[in-house]
């Protein structure tokens, strides 16, 4: 991968008193992904030797059918999507397409070069931040059309820069219904499904994870299509295609759709660049007195002529400049960014950086503070729901951050008697940063949220203990239930519950990072379960030296993960366990300064948290 700057004219800074006007960026430029091979010969021909002897196999074992594959029709989706994570507006730019010239010229379907020479498939980069969506795992290789995986490779080096003509791709190749072929290259070391040869996948089903394995220098998609007779198809209709006459895409994109992938605020002039240890996004959202803030553009197939307006907004929503943005060259991506020394003084808050590019809007928010407060830290907007049992006078609660002090709380014995079996739905905590918390219920009557227990014997019948009813001075009562309490944040991620018959008071740990619960996101092949239940998580000993034993018991059978926290909500070690059930794990912790820790157990959108303390 390679780019190039275009300086154009001097540092231009943005000041306060603006009007519209065109405003040269201060750096930036076309962002170049290198135009030569991606598939060895060597490795081609180990692909194609793979294919062949997997293709007779699965034929000799009934799964492949030449019967099945008359007349059938195959159209393709985009083989390509970004994760519910990552908020750009789009993800990725096309660098070559097929190459339609048997000699050493290029020419692509679209009569124009965008190509190398003997290029026999689509090349599609994840952009901008390729390494950072790599690292994160933010763009998947999806299945174009359903099919049979035919040939798949895994375990190989995945962060490629320097072309390596010996180096192997991690890929999966899906026989269609019409005896086509769809290859599918340079994934992610360890992403690649885990479906076997011979299973089916349906359209838009994961294959992989974009990545730069094999003969490639950044991460990339290279997408081939062969025919049942093992013909170069360009999936792409246009005027200069020879090898097909009709466009393989369900929805065939035009030549170029241009696109504001997305708008990024920066703390310091982004770098890209390969491999992912050289790239440096400096993305930030939060900025303090006398900080600069770097204001970015990144484009697919921005056009010549093109006009994008811009502008900052101030927390009252007033306009504190904005300029235009012209483009003088097409390219296949593209960069542009302006560094805005932020006014001394503030105003303070959330400003707002605003493009509008090809009829609408694009928004990237930014806090502006002080040095003190408000600081950046991210925070969750939680709900705690009770459902209270016959005496709802007696319960009430609070949330202490890791220092002790209270963030929130019922203010007392707040509930009236009429709150009694009732769901309460208390008002949102509109913003808990990012740490970790303890949230306790009190019950002033010893007896936690379960009726009182009651040890009068009349009549001969032990009456209402446990609050089952029965006869209590002759009386029918009715049977009652112990009540209960859910804190959840924005996503429904249960960070507590509790209730029932816990004395005094009980006390769950909780961590919120990024905004919601401190959960890491699992990985492609998790078991998911709902809800699991969490029968036990006990940490031995309490007072950890160097070593800890966890010992957790599950309801259902499926995988968990332990993290261990700081009381800032980071994730400091992450223990995949691919068992459920009861299981018993010695972590070591002795690395970890002393202090006070979180133990957090997770297992489909059910977290468990314990505090733990590091000597
Ligand atoms: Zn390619």
């Amino acid at each position: 991968m390679k780019k190039k700057y275009l300086l154009l004219f001097i540092l231009y800074s943005i000041t306060s008193t603006l009007s519209a006007q065109i405003l040269a960026p201060a750096q930036g430029g076309e962002h170049i992904f290198e135009t030569t091979s991606c598939i060895s010969d060597s490795e081609r021909n180990k692909v194609e030797l793979q294919l062949q002897k997997n293709i007779l196999q699965l034929k000799g074992e009934g799964i492949l059918n030449d019967e099945l594959l008359k007349n059938a029709v195959v159209s393709f989706d985009w083989p390509l999507r970004k994760t519910a994570n990552l908020d750009f507006n789009s993800y990725y730019a096309i660098s070559n397409y097929v190459d339609q010239d048997q000699s050493n010229g290029l020419l692509d379907y679209n009569c124009d070069a965008r190509t190398y020479n003997g290029h026999k498939g689509t090349d599609i980069f994840s952009w901008p931040f390729s390494w950072y969506m790599y690292d994160n795992d933010l763009v998947e290789i999806i299945a174009a059309a359903p099919g049979t995986i035919v040939a798949k490779n895994e375990g190989e080096f995945d962060q490629q820069c320097a072309l390596d003509n010996t180096a192997t791709a991690n890929y999966v190749v899906v026989q269609h219904s019409d005896g086509s072929l769809a290859y599918y290259l340079h994934m992610k070391q360890g992403s690649v499904t885990t479906k076997a040869l011979g299973q089916t996948v349906a359209v838009g089903e994961y294959l992989g994870v974009i990545a730069s394995s094999g003969y490639s220098n950044g991460p990339h998609l290279h997408f081939e299509v062969r025919d049942n007779l093992g013909n170069i198809i360009d999936p792409y209709q246009g005027g200069c295609n020879s090898l097909n006459t009709q466009t393989w895409w369900t929805a065939q994109q035009p030549n170029r759709v241009p696109t504001l992938n997305t708008l990024l605020t920066h703390s310091a002039p982004p770098v890209i660049d390969c491999p992912a240890a050289n790239e440096s996004p400096n993305l930030s959202d939060c900025f303090s007195a006398n900080d600069t803030v770097y204001l970015a553009l990144y484009f697919r197939d921005e056009t010549s002529g093109a006009a994008t307006n811009l502008r900052i907004r101030r927390p009252d929503n007033s306009i504190w400049a904005n300029w235009t943005h012209n483009s003088n060259n097409t390219y296949n991506s593209s960069y542009w960014y302006w560094p805005a020394p932020l006014p001394a003084g503030g105003p303070y808050g959330v400003w707002k950086f605003e493009a509008d590019f090809d009829g609408q809007t694009y928004v990237r928010e930014f806090t502006y503070h002080d040095g003190t407060t408000p600081n950046c830290l991210s925070c969750a907007s939680v709900d705690l729901s009770i459902t209270f049992d016959g005496a709802p006078t007696q319960t009430s609660w609070e949330i202490t951050d890791a220092a002790g002090g209270t963030v929130a709380s019922s203010g007392g014995n707040v509930y009236g008697a009429g709150s009694a079996n009732s769901n309460l739905g208390l008002p949102d905590i509109s913003c808990l940063p990012d740490g970790c918390y303890d949230l306790t219920f009190f019950d002033a009557g010893n007896d936690g949220m379960c009726p009182r227990r009651t040890t009068t014997v009349l009549t001969g019948i032990n009456i209402a203990t446990l609050g089952l009813g029965g006869v209590f001075n002759g009386t029918p009562r009715l049977a009652q239930t112990c009540g209960d309490y859910t804190l959840t944040d924005a996503n429904g991620t249960v960070l507590a519950s509790g209730g029932g018959r816990f004395g005094t008071s009980e006390t769950s740990n909780f961590c919120i990072s990024g905004g919601i619960a401190a959960l890491v996101q699992p990985n492609n092949d998790w078991n998911v379960k709902s809800n699991n239940k969490v029968i036990d998580l006990q940490i031995l000993p309490n007072l950890v030296v160097d070593e800890m034993t966890v010992i957790y018991s599950l309801e259902e059978m499926v995988d968990a993960e332990l993290h261990i926290i700081d009381i800032n909500g980071k994730t400091l070690q992450q223990h995949t366990q691919n068992a459920g059930g009861t299981q018993e794990i010695r972590l070591s912790v002795n690395e970890l300064a002393s202090g006070f820790y979180f133990l957090q157990l997770v297992s489909g959108n059910t977290i468990v948290t314990k505090k733990f303390v590091k000597q």
